[in-house]
């Protein structure tokens, strides 16, 4: 008898043949998806489960990636709003993460998966200190990750070889690098161009190249970004300086891409990076607004971040679902730009794609990882439901979700955490990071 079969179901499978099955039917084994198609045609073999969940026309889809987070900054939630970006990272937020202990980084990455698996989001790519700790806590509670430390180097004193960024890099490969079939992979990372230097990047693709990973990196988030660039690096953007030292010459996930030339994205369409959409940190920080609708038909991969929640304030992946088709519609003034099944492809498959995840998971289909979400439709604001792709887009909230299933195990469900006490990490955030973040 298999695990479990979900019947009834409106399935968005991310398929571009089928993209929606209504009355829909999905059988799921040990970790994977074995079976997807309508109801009625479930094969005699999968006729009976040990669990049969009826969906009752709720909606089925794949899991939310959140390609670009800083889980542990929950902790500093709502703790710096409305500030000029230099004042708020250089004398709120840098001060805080270099008293940060250990303890209340953990504390804050258990509520950030808290959160993110009663949202949807069943794998994210982290960039934060701490990751090896941090790999644990993603081990226990079951949700997929990537995971890594930027490297920063600035100032005389930074030496490659024993900065904590590669001693924890060199530690997750060693240890986490595919743990779980894959459920944990590490990931190199260079923090951004400003805060290191060719030698260093040089140093990064090497690892890079010798592991097989994904690096993961902040890339033109800033107009004073990418000006100060052009002035460090003989006129060339961060995107040509990063591309004359090699950084994309292995699989690259760069974070933000809001000041870009054609020739940049050019390049990044060329090397087959992916960038990471951050709508709303760019709107909070005034940062800027990515041309989403170009890099798409340029041919860049496209995928969607929250970034930290001391810049969202959220890890809601559904916020940035909306934000994404409606920014890229009111820039061009054009309401086709960025369709509703688009808008949702960016958040599953191209974000799979983005962590090195393709063909693993990110769509409803068979011999996939059972990464599957189930959202609400009984309710005032998810009716009538005509279209499921645009339902789940411009309607749907996080809170829709009632179900969260990593690799066939369920995480989430009805408001209950399966693998997390939500009291206990509410409790250590407030009890242990709270009066850090105060500096108290
Ligand atoms: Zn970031």
């Amino acid at each position: 008898m298999i695990d479990t079969i979900i019947k009834n179901a409106h399935i968005i499978t991310m398929d571009d043949l089928c993209p929606v099955i209504d009355g829909g039917a999905v059988a799921i084994d040990g970790a994977k998806i074995v079976f997807v198609g309508n109801s009625i045609e479930l094969p005699p073999e999968y006729s009976t489960a040990k669990r049969v969940i009826d969906a009752h026309g709720d909606i089925v889809m794949p899991g939310l990636v959140n390609a670009h987070a800083h889980t542990a900054m929950c902790v500093m939630r709502g703790y710096a709003d409305d500030l000029e970006l230099n004042k708020w990272l250089f004398e709120k937020i840098f001060p805080v993460e270099g008293r940060l202990t250990r303890e209340a980084v953990l504390a804050g990455v258990r509520l950030g998966i808290a959160e993110m698996l009663a949202s949807g989001t069943t794998s994210f790519s982290d960039m934060y200190s701490n990751e090896p700790n941090t790999a644990k806590i993603v081990a226990e509670t079951g949700i997929r990750a990537s995971l890594s430390n930027g490297i920063i180097a600035l100032g005389d004193g930074f030496r490659f070889e024993t900065d904590r960024a590669t001693v924890e890099t060199l530690e997750l490969i060693k240890t986490w690098h595919n743990y779980d079939g894959g459920r944990i992979r590490a990931d190199a990372s260079i923090h951004a161009e400003y805060t290191s230097t060719p030698d260093v990047w040089k140093r990064i693709g090497a690892i890079a190249r010798e592991h097989g990973l994904i690096t993961h990196i902040h890339l033109c988030e800033t107009k004073k970004e990418y000006d100060e660039c052009k002035l460090r690096h003989g006129g060339l953007s961060p995107v040509e300086a990063l591309a004359r030292y090699g950084v994309f010459n292995t699989p690259v996930l760069a974070a933000h891409g809001c000041y870009l030339s054609d020739d940049d994205i050019r390049i990044l369409a060329d090397k087959g990076v992916s960038i990471a959409h951050c709508p709303v940190s760019n709107l909070k920080l005034a940062s800027g607004i990515a041309n989403i609708s170009k890099l798409v038909f340029s041919g860049v991969n496209v995928c969607l971040g929250t970034d930290g929640s001391a810049s969202n304030n959220s890890l809601d992946l559904f916020e940035e679902i909306k934000l994404a088709a409606l920014l890229a519609k009111g820039t061009t003034l054009d309401p086709t730009r960025v369709n509703a099944r688009q808008a949702l492809a960016f958040a599953t498959v191209n974000g799979a794609k983005a962590q090195g995840r393709e063909g693993v998971t990110g769509r409803i289909a068979a011999s996939y990882d059972a990464d599957i979400i189930m959202l609400d439709t009984h309710s005032p604001a998810m009716q009538p439901l005509y279209d499921p792709c645009s339902s789940a887009v411009y309607s749907a909230k996080g809170s829709c979700v009632k179900l969260t299933m990593v690799r066939g195990r369920i995480l989430y469900e009805n408001g209950e955490w399966k693998s997390i006490d939500v009291e206990k990490a509410m409790h250590d955030v407030n009890s242990v990071a709270v009066p850090i973040v105060r500096g108290q």
